[in-house]
């Protein structure tokens, strides 16, 4: 299992969605309703819903209008953890449902679509990871938080986007090398970005291994007053063409602080819901996914993200089912790995954002 496998699920899903519609195809009255109905179910179930920046713009409205919220993966959890509500409905994909379920085992986590995962978690497999940790036994491990639960809880540290490379340059200074996994192209940034002695699990985002160095460069040339705002998940061409490479907060944060008018985004373009509510007045383009070596299912937008609908979520509302379970034990062991990031995030009186996401 690895990569091959993870671009064929994305396949099997892109296919499969084009089959059979997985855009919700809803007129405006239908989905009015589908909003009212989540709302009402939402205060009815005493559920709070969090949703990923990637997941569907009347998703991320209905969460923020019915008092929850819309994150990067590890605030969706946090949130979640700090709320009386005894549901917690997380519009993303499966390890961010597990994440939450880890922080909060005494809460019941449901999720609209339990078949939505993430290419970088289906890379990789907790046996397969124990055996390449078991290959290197001198090296302090450090996952992406975009793994399964087993693999966090294999981990020594499990590390978000916006930390990482603070993470590791404080494992470097303590004289200690590093096994980094699951995604290669933020593991070769932050080895870059720290000069730390790392291995690489071969791991890559579907989504964001699609932007092309290339067609990026053309991009800028049409428009040189724009900045680029670049996730690390993304190949080292587009990182090293970028203005600000950062998490999904970091790039929110980017729109808001810096004073050009457009920018060019290499991250899935669910985002663009949340920068032109922050800046309605900029203009925002998506980085090229177009070009050579592009394939049929190149575009800026998770298949996975894309299953959560307004459909499903009143569903499993209706139903309370689709209930994500995580073993206590591995739970147990994965809080540890957490519990490392979130210490060191507060000792150094930072908060700690954004997951892939991811
Ligand atoms: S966009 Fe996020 S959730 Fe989707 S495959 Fe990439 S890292 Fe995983």
């Amino acid at each position: 299992m690895g990569m091959v496998e993870a671009r064929r699920a994305a396949e099997a899903v892109h296919f499969r969605d084009e089959a059979f519609g997985s855009a919700e195809a809803l007129s405006q009255d239908e989905r009015a309703a589908l909003r009212q109905r989540i709302q009402r179910l939402l205060r009815e179930r005493n559920a709070v819903l969090v949703a990923h920046y990637y997941t569907d713009g009347d998703i991320q409205e209905l969460a923020e209008a019915s008092g929850g919220m819309v994150s990067d993966s590890l605030e969706m959890a946090r949130f979640g953890a700090e709320q009386d509500a005894e549901t917690i409905v997380v519009a993303g994909v499966r390890f961010m449902g597990e994440t939450a379920k880890i922080l909060t085992p005494e809460k019941r986590v449901i999720m609209p679509e339990l078949e939505a995962t993430c290419s970088l978690d289906i890379g990789c497999p907790a046996d397969e990871f124990t055996a390449f940790c078991d290959q290197h036994p001198d090296r302090t491990v450090v996952v992406y938080a975009n793994t399964s639960a087993e693999v966090k809880a294999r981990a020594h540290w499990v590390v978000t986007s916006s930390i990482a490379v603070d993470v590791v340059r404080h494992l470097q200074e303590r004289g200690e090398k590093i096994l980094w996994a699951p995604d290669k192209h933020l593991g070769d940034y932050i080895r870059r970005e720290t000069g730390a002695d790392m291995v690489l699990w071969d791991g890559a985002c579907v989504v964001h291994e699609e932007f092309k160095g290339r067609e990026l460069e053309q991009l800028m040339r049409e428009h040189p007053e724009a900045k680029v705002l670049v996730h690390p998940e993304s190949p080292r061409p587009v990182i090293d063409q970028a203005d600000v490479v950062g998490s999904t907060t970091q790039l929110l944060r980017a729109v808001e602080n810096l004073s050009a008018q457009t920018f060019i985004v290499a991250t899935d373009n669910g985002i663009f819901h949340k920068m032109r509510a922050i800046a309605p007045n900029k203009t925002f383009l998506e980085a090229p996914t177009a070009g050579k070596s592009a394939t049929c299912r190149s575009c800026a937008h998770c298949p996975w993200m894309a299953m959560n609908g307004l459909r499903n979520l009143a569903g499993v509302l209706e139903r309370l089912d689709n209930d994500i379970h995580v073993d206590p034990v591995v739970a147990e062991q994965a809080r540890v790995s957490l519990g490392r990031m979130m210490d060191f995030a507060r000792e150094r009186q930072r908060e700690v954002l954004g997951a892939g996401d991811a």
